[in-house]
């Protein structure tokens, strides 16, 4: 790996298991809705582990439309800010879900880029209450971040997580398949 080139991207990827709330990294990616107001899933996860002036400061930014991003602090998270992205819900496959899905995962990227975020966490977006079967949204999460990686140095990290042991696994091998692209 990290041979001249490759700007490295294999190293750059990383995957892991457990709690998105927890790390501390300059950015974790929340998979809100809309309002971006709160939800269930990791949405409720990271607004309990914020704070209530996480939901306060979103109000201010009066929404996001799906596919893109918006950011705010992390308050009493570990991490330094919050990166709200808003996935697609799954209609079957024809409703423009995949480009969608791709746009959250770059926006979200070139808005850390705006905001000299260099290490960032990213859970599976729309993979649960919204439906996206998970081997095809993780091929599309670990393509658009490798695309986005090759042409981009300033992120020095970016970890993808998986909730369940399960989706860890799935992860892990869809990686490693999609390097040796
Ligand atoms: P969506 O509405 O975008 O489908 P969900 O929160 O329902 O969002 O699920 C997105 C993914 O986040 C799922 O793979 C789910 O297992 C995972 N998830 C849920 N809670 C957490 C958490 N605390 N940390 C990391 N991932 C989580």
């Amino acid at each position: 790996m990290g041979h001249p080139g490759s700007n490295n991207i294999g190293s750059r990827l990383e995957v892991q298991q457990g709690d998105i709330t927890q790390l501390q990294v300059d950015a974790i990616v929340n998979a809100a809705n809309s309002s971006l107001l709160g939800g269930g899933g990791v949405d409720g996860a990271i607004h309990r582990a914020a704070g209530p002036r996480l939901k306060e400061y979103n109000r201010t930014l009066g929404g996001c439309d799906t596919g893109d991003a918006r950011i705010s602090p992390g308050f009493d998270l570990p991490a330094r800010h919050v990166i709200s992205t808003v996935g697609p819900v799954w209609k079957g496959g024809q409703q423009k879900e995949d480009e969608l899905l791709k746009s959250c995962y770059k926006r979200s990227l070139e808005i850390a880029v705006q905001n000299h975020v260099r290490t960032i966490a990213f859970p599976c977006i729309s993979t649960g209450i919204y439906g996206f079967p998970f081997t095809s949204a993780s091929k599309i999460a670990v393509d658009t971040i490798y695309t986005f990686l090759r042409q981009n140095e300033t992120i020095e990290k970016v970890i993808l997580v998986a909730f369940s042991n399960e989706d860890f696994y799935s992860l892990k091998e869809i990686v490693s398949n999609q390097l040796k692209k």
